[in-house]
């Protein structure tokens, strides 16, 4: 098994967190071919991390719908549903819906954007 330096897992991580920027960008601009491209953006930060045995940031593995790799942006390609029992539904355009618990400051840092 290879050991890799704390260098390249600085690049991997850097490459994941370049990737998803470029994913959430490609969405944005609404576009049918934009859509498959932030797809292709999203299994390549997820490839990365498994290649390199990088953990992917809590936070943006929260924006991914595990079923179709899309971003999941409020307003775009998820509705938000806010729960009184402390979570938040994340519902994908596929279908697939993602509980998340926000607690925390992590929580708040995402109903942020
Ligand atoms: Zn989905």
């Amino acid at each position: 098994m290879t050991k890799y330096n704390k260098l390249t897992y600085s690049i991997a991580t850097q490459r994941i967190e370049k990737l998803m920027h470029l994913a959430e960008s490609a969405i944005e601009s609404k576009s049918e071919e934009n859509e498959r491209l932030a797809r292709r953006y999203v299994e390549l930060a997820l490839k990365i991390g498994s290649h390199y045995k990088v953990k992917i940031p809590k936070a943006l593995k929260m924006k991914i719908c595990h079923k179709c790799m899309l971003p999941l942006i409020p307003g775009l390609t998820c509705t938000v549903r806010h729960s009184s029992m402390g979570f938040t539904i994340y519902k994908c355009e596929c279908g697939e819906q993602n509980k998340i618990v926000l607690k925390g400051s992590l929580g708040t840092h995402l109903l942020e954007k």
